[in-house]
């Protein structure tokens, strides 16, 4: 416990949750800090989840919340979205992962053919991490080069090639044009860039920066890696269509498994084909559970609800819920920003839009931190670092109510307010 505790918001969270702070510590004495994925620590402790069904999650204790995190943007249809787990039950009689073709990696891989193009080919791993780790071993083995040019505030996964600090990877500022055409020179093998920073802040990505980045890796010879991982659920043939880019490779994962672990990447056929058997030199990439059956099965059908209808009632709505949080914190008195990419949101608690991932200074992690528990209180679980989500399993009245618990949890943190260093949260 830390001095959090000390506040009213903390003090009756604390008040709330007995059974996940009674288990926390059983979850200490085997998890290191209790956890095993950093962004699911808070202070004092998160509240365990018992159960999710559809919009709604509930705790321990009962309590239940109105869910605008979703796994980080992966349960795009809500828990239990009823043809991905009616689709997973057909098949788990058949059994759940083969070492072998099986019909069901078939239709995932020939619905993501279909609906982003220009991509022939795709090939599975097990996480969006795992993919950005495959399309870099390819653009290596294609380029013959090492370095990789990724932006600051980017995250495509938390292993060495995207996270320490090394020669072979350089980080510039996003949207920086002439700091990013400098820097993508003919010894760097691959760009990775994401069409917004997603675990950076929702940053979007200026339409000129993008192209101006994708041309210049063309034009010496470097591979521009687009990380579609967060944003795929955005535009049905996904944002490198919606923005006009032509991306070397495409990394996929999240709503392309329907809730279960996946990643992929896509790509045209001579690239791609450097990892088949019948390539000379091939990059051979396993891994046991890639393209399993119960994956493949609730990715096909999470697919086939994302349609483009699906998708237009999700920008409509996080628009306007952008928009009435803003005017919430603004009734309130709290100085609040939204940043928005199609469905996906960030609350960020400074008078004006930032434009960068962390401006130095302004944002309070206190703050932050108060808004995710009072937030709680009010029945809304979104990320402790401001980021929230729509799935198509809330309905407009809920929506409403989140708008409603965010300006009471506006005013229960004016006492927050302009305190502390600001936030450094990375990853899903
Ligand atoms: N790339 C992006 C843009 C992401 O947002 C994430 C995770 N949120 C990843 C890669 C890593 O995906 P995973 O957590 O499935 O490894």
């Amino acid at each position: 416990m830390n001095d959090y505790c000390e506040s009213a918001i903390t003090r009756e969270y604390v008040t709330r949750t007995p059974k996940s702070r009674g288990y926390y510590d059983r979850f200490c004495l085997c998890l290191p800090g209790g956890e095993t994925r950093s962004v699911t620590q808070y202070d004092p402790y998160p509240v365990v989840v018992a159960e999710g069904h559809g919009p709604l999650l509930r705790d321990l204790d009962g309590n239940e919340y109105l869910d605008v995190l979703n796994n980080y943007t992966a349960l795009v249809h809500g828990h239990g979205f009823g043809p991905i787990t009616e689709a997973v039950q057909a098949i788990l009689s058949a059994g759940t992962v083969f070492p072998a073709p099986h019909l069901a990696l078939l239709d995932l891989a020939e619905a993501l053919i279909e609906r982003y193009p220009p991509f022939e080919r795709v090939r599975f791993t097990n996480s969006g991490t795992e993919a950005n780790l495959l399309a870099l071993r390819i653009a290596r083995a294609a380029t013959g080069r090492e370095r990789i040019v990724m932006f600051e505030g980017g995250y495509h996964g938390s292993v060495p090639e995207f996270i320490d600090r090394s020669i072979c990877t350089l980080r510039v500022p996003y949207n920086d044009i002439d700091r990013a055409c400098a820097a993508i020179d003919n010894s760097v093998a691959a760009v990775f860039a994401e069409p917004f920073l997603g675990s950076g802040g929702v940053i979007p990505g200026d339409r000129d920066f993008l192209h101006a980045v994708a041309d210049q890796a063309r034009a010496v010879g470097s591979l521009f890696v687009l990380d579609e991982v967060q944003s795929l659920r955005n535009a049905f043939h996904g944002m490198n269509s919606q923005l006009g880019l032509m991306p070397d490779l495409l990394v996929m994962g999240k709503v392309i498994g329907g809730g279960f672990p996946v990643g992929a990447v896509g790509g045209t056929k001579s690239l791609m084909n450097l990892t088949t058997a019948k390539t000379g030199g091939r990059l051979s990439h396993s891994g046991t559970f890639n393209g399993n059956v119960v994956t493949t099965s609730a990715g096909v059908a999470c697919l086939r609800a994302l349609d483009e209808s699906a998708i237009t009632r999700l920008n409509t709505s996080a628009a306007l819920l952008a928009a009435e949080i803003e005017a919430c914190a603004g009734r309130v008195g709290v100085p609040a920003a939204v940043t928005r990419a199609g469905s996906i949101l960030h609350v960020h608690l400074i008078g004006g839009t930032p434009t960068c991932p962390d401006p130095p200074g302004v944002e309070s992690k206190i703050a932050v931190a108060q808004l995710h528990l009072a937030l709680l209180l009010e029945g809304v679980y979104a990320a402790p670092r401001g980021m929230l989500n729509l799935s198509t399993a809330l309905d407009e009245s809920q929506i409403a109510q989140v708008a409603t618990a965010y300006e009471n949890a506006f005013s229960r943190i004016q006492p927050f307010m302009s305190k502390g260093p600001p936030l450094q949260a990375r990853g899903t």
